[in-house]
């Protein structure tokens, strides 16, 4: 019999088998607590399949950043953006929040939270590739690509400002044929580029299945194709999930439920303002492909190098809680990517027979595009896990680690104190 009461008799049970909770609960496993993750498709169906894959120290910042609102305006009715809002149920609101969030001082507090949280990212990586998950990690560094020399400059200016030591940055940029030389795959009018060392790059349904089999293999069990569809409550506890397949029982839960994290903390009586930020991707057949992984900065767009092939992705589509495909969308990031990888198609009729896994995958974002990692309140045996936006891939193990601290524990360890649910209620 298990006293706390955090966590009761029964396994903890984790909803969605996404990076971010099959990550909690290979953590919960290691620290000897029961753990079941219920998945309503396959692991790694949701925004962990087709994302770019990094895992870095560089683009940690907030999205909710000085500036933020500005660029959502000029953005607005263009559908080429690479960030595009379409009114929804919600939307408002959230902005009104989003934009609140993105003065100087909360962003600056946000960021040192993400920081802090990502300190040890590499080093987790690491260990869990010695205790046999096959994270394919490889830290070949980033490169940042731009159309002009001003706007490269500027964005190192910032990014030295940003890194505070944390990561290296080089003194200057690189111009013109010295820039391209950076990556092979870089070309004209690509005019100035910098190369930060050390960032990395993983397969990210890769390492989802890995860790999938690690948590098996420790003694988890993984329910595929098994859907939550509500709470049994009892006297402020969780005792039991409704599934598609049958009710089971727990000793306490963890919803890291990406994007449909929302909907099922509606189940606890929760209101999580979670808004879907949808992201596009696809492969190409580059010849040759990018060595690193490469930032491209106008545009807003990136490319990684994955198993033999390059996935190009981005765009930031605010348009509800959906995972609907816009073909608009690929067109216009292929059409962004030629800029700098040169001439790879002719023609948007020839995408279709070029690209491979045309993809859209919903980042969870909440208004301050903070994760919350906490307690569910009035809840002492659910906890929550999401809202980790661009970063789920870098972020998964780190946060997955501390929410296992909090559950075992029942308390809070310092790291999560900036990503409580509380700071989300409405005022
Ligand atoms: C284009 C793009 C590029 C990106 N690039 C990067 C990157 O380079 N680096 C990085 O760190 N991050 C990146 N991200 C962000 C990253 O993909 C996400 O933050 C991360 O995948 C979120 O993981 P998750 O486990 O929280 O959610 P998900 O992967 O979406 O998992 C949630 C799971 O919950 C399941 N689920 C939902 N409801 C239920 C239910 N009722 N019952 C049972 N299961 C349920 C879903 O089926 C799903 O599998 C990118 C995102 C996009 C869109």
């Amino acid at each position: 019999m298990t006293n706390a009461s955090h966590r009761g008799d029964g396994p903890v049970l984790v909803v969605g088998g996404g990076i971010v909770g099959l990550a909690t609960a290979y953590y919960l496993l290691r620290a000897g607590v029961p753990v079941e993750v219920v998945e309503r498709s396959s692991v790694a169906s949701g925004a962990s399949l087709g994302n770019a894959g990094w895992v870095c120290a560089t683009h940690s910042a907030p999205v909710a950043s000085p500036g933020v609102a500005g660029y959502a305006l000029r953005s607005l009715g263009r559908p080429d953006s690479p960030l595009y809002l379409r009114p929804s149920a919600g939307l408002l609101p959230w902005l009104l929040r989003f934009w609140r969030s993105s003065g100087r001082s909360r962003f600056e507090r946000g960021y040192a939270a993400v920081v802090e949280l990502n300190r040890e990212t590499f080093a987790l990586f690491d260990e869990l590739a010695e205790s046999s998950v096959d994270t394919g990690l490889s830290r070949p560094g980033m490169v940042h690509a731009f159309l002009s020399v001003a706007q490269a400059r500027h964005y190192l200016n910032v990014q030295r400002l940003m890194a505070r030591g944390r990561y290296e940055v080089p003194d200057d940029v690189e111009v013109g044929d010295a820039a391209r030389e950076l990556d092979p795959s870089l070309k004209s009018p690509v005019a100035a580029a910098y190369f930060v060392p050390g960032e990395g790059i993983v397969h990210p349904e890769r390492f989802a299945r890995s860790l999938r089999d690690q948590v098996e293999a420790v003694g988890g069990k993984v329910h595929e194709d098994v859907e939550v569809s509500g709470f049994q409550r009892s006297a402020g506890r969780i005792a039991g999930l409704y599934t598609s397949r049958g009710d089971i029982a727990c000793g306490a839960v963890v919803i890291a439920a990406g994007m449909w994290s929302g909907q099922v903390l509606r189940w606890m009586d929760r209101h999580l303002p979670l808004q879907t930020g949808k992201g596009y991707s696809f492969s190409i057949d580059l010849d040759p492909p990018p060595a690193h992984s490469i930032y491209f900065g106008d545009h807003n767009l990136v490319a990684s190098p994955m198993a033999g092939t390059t996935r190009i992705a981005g765009t930031m589509e605010l348009s509800g809680n959906n995972n609907r495909l816009d073909w608009r969308r690929i067109v216009a990031l292929a059409k962004a990517s030629r800029h700098y990888l040169g001439d790879w198609f002719s023609h948007a009729d020839e995408l279709p027979g070029l690209i491979r896994d045309p993809w859209v995958g919903g980042r969870p974002l909440l208004p301050d595009t903070l994760p919350v990692i906490d307690q569910v309140p009035g809840y002492a045996n659910a906890f929550v896990n999401t809202g980790h936006g661009m970063l789920g891939v870098t972020l998964g193990p780190a946060s997955g680690r501390a929410l296992t601290e909090f559950v075992v524990t029942g308390r809070r360890p310092g790291l999560l104190e900036p990503f409580r649910f509380d700071r989300l209620r409405t005022r």
